[in-house]
């Protein structure tokens, strides 16, 4: 197999033979950054990265909004650290199905999962499964042509009328790509597929749906200006949620973050228009309703017609400090069709990981994987980083901290017990293993050529690229 022969060479013509084999399971950011810190820190150290996709940098690519270009300048830092020498990225790799982890651990001597969070939070109310409601992540993945979900086709014509649960940034981004003029997003990497669904699409309408109030709306301010900024949008936000109790100021007291969204929430419902004119794009911000039930359509057997809502009102919760929702046993019906669960991420176990499912994150200290905080102690050579390690919060660079963390625990470890003392075939190991089970491994040079041919397809139409949707034409390379 070319790609093992190649490595090989690669890895004894390297001046120092390794002694620190590493593996980083995942190549978007938390990966990407742990890559980059293990290299820097440990000169003896080869690290490979792989991931289940064909493509490296999962989140920045699949996840980061397509009208977001600023924030996917990070990939040619994690392109400079796949070129590194001691680095190799082996994409079409799959944790589980293409090698297990307990083969990884004994490839290598580290072994570090930083394979985010690819699954949803569900709501576990009746009809989630109606048609019509879909998770935001997978309308992010079908908008930015994830190979897995470019065949969503989400009916965005037969309806003019969408509602988001959740007020977090990704609950913004989903709203901002339904309602943005489908020409500003012409410019961008955004899958061509979706750019056509979205140019037909008949949706006018985005409620956005919060179980709390809006000083706990879970935006940031940057993301919410941008939302408001959108061209010719009518902004509704009833002036009754605005009203705030002594624990919300409290709240904000304690955050400059929510006391800067309150006061962009309460400037927008105050700035002047009370009724949208015919045809122009309306958000409407809902607060104080927790999805009850999602209504069938009496029309289309098996569709979403609308959500069930209980109003909520805000109690103090015995230890957070935060206030919850509480229902109040009146409920409101709001119509729709087309509904995006907008309520967080979930990552997903392999076999023979210690998990925490109620926290949905690996129980770990300072990244080092533990079989359960109670007992604390770690599971020999395994580390765990970003969305995998803490939950999926926070932004990109939240995983460089988050990434320093794990790779100080690993430091400490090594200084107490010399990993050169015990054998691990490392990347010739893996190679070897992937190319028995006849793995069609795609190397860091074989996603330039991707990136060269999606580059070269966007030029002709004047996007930054134009990417490969399906795993046939990101595996032909
Ligand atoms: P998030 O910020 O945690 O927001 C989740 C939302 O879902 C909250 O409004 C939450 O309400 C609501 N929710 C959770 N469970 C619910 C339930 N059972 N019923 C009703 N509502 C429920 O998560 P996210 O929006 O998925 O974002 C993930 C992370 O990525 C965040 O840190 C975000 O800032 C980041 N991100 C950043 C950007 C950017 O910087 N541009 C873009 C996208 C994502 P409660 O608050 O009441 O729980």
């Amino acid at each position: 197999m070319a790609v093992f022969r190649a490595m090989f060479s690669r890895t004894f013509s390297a001046a120092t033979s390794p002694s620190l084999r590493v593996c980083v399971v995942g190549s978007g950011p938390a990966g990407f950054y742990t890559a980059e810190k293990m290299l820097k820190a440990h000169e003896e150290a080869e690290v490979d990265v792989i991931d289940r996709l064909p493509t490296p940098f999962g989140l920045v690519r699949s996840g980061v909004a397509p009208d977001h270009p600023e924030t996917k300048i990070v990939i040619n830092q994690f392109s400079r650290v796949a070129h590194n020498e001691r680095c190799s990225f082996f994409g079409n790799v799959s944790l589980g199905s293409s090698v297990s982890l307990s083969e990884l651990r004994q490839i290598y001597h580290v072994v570090v999962l930083a394979y985010g969070a690819e699954s949803d939070r569900v709501l576990g109310i009746p009809g989630e499964d109606l048609s019509g409601v879909h998770s935001a992540r997978e309308f992010v993945w079908w908008y930015n042509g994830h190979p897995d979900l470019s065949q969503l086709a989400p009916d965005l014509k037969n309806t003019d009328t969408a509602i988001v649960l959740g007020q977090g940034n990704v609950a913004l981004d989903v709203a901002r790509i339904l309602l943005r003029p489908p020409s500003e997003l012409a410019t961008t990497d955004i899958a061509s597929h979706a750019l056509a669904a979205l140019k037909e699409s008949s949706i006018r309408k985005v409620y956005l749906v919060g179980r709390r109030g809006p000083v706990q709306a879970a935006c940031t301010a940057k993301e919410l200006r941008e939302i408001l900024a959108i061209k010719d949008l009518y902004v509704n936000i009833k002036q009754d949620d605005l009203q705030i109790t002594s624990a919300d100021e409290e709240e904000m007291k304690n955050s400059r973050i929510r006391r800067r969204v309150y006061d962009l929430l309460s400037k927008a419902s105050s700035s002047g228009q009370t009724h949208p004119s015919s045809g122009q794009p309306e958000l409407h911000f809902t607060f104080f309703r927790k999805p009850d039930k999602f209504l069938e359509s009496s029309d289309k057997s098996g569709h979403v017609a609308g959500v069930k809502f209980e109003k909520t009102t805000l109690k103090a919760s015995a230890g957070s400090g935060n206030q919850i929702a509480a229902g109040t046993g009146q409920y409101e019906d709001l119509k729709c069709g087309l509904v995006l669960k907008s309520i967080g991420y979930k990552s997903i176990p392999v076999d023979g990981l210690p998990f925490d499912h109620s926290k949905g994150v690996v129980p770990n200290i300072r990244g080092r994987v533990v079989s359960s905080y109670d007992v604390g102690q770690p599971v020999d050579g395994l580390y765990v980083c970003g969305w995998l390690k803490r939950g999926p919060t926070g932004i990109i660079a939240t995983n460089l901290y988050d990434a320093d963390e794990t790779v100080a625990s690993i430091s400490e470890d090594i200084k107490k017990k010399d990993p050169a003392s015990e054998f691990a075939s490392g990347r010739e190991g893996l190679l070897q293993l992937l190319e028995n089970r006849k793995i069609n491994v795609v190397t860091f040079s074989d996603w330039e050529k991707i990136d060269f041919e999606e580059k070269r397809l966007g030029s002709l139409i004047g996007k930054p690229r134009e990417k490969l949707t399906n795993w046939k034409d990101l595996l032909a390379k």
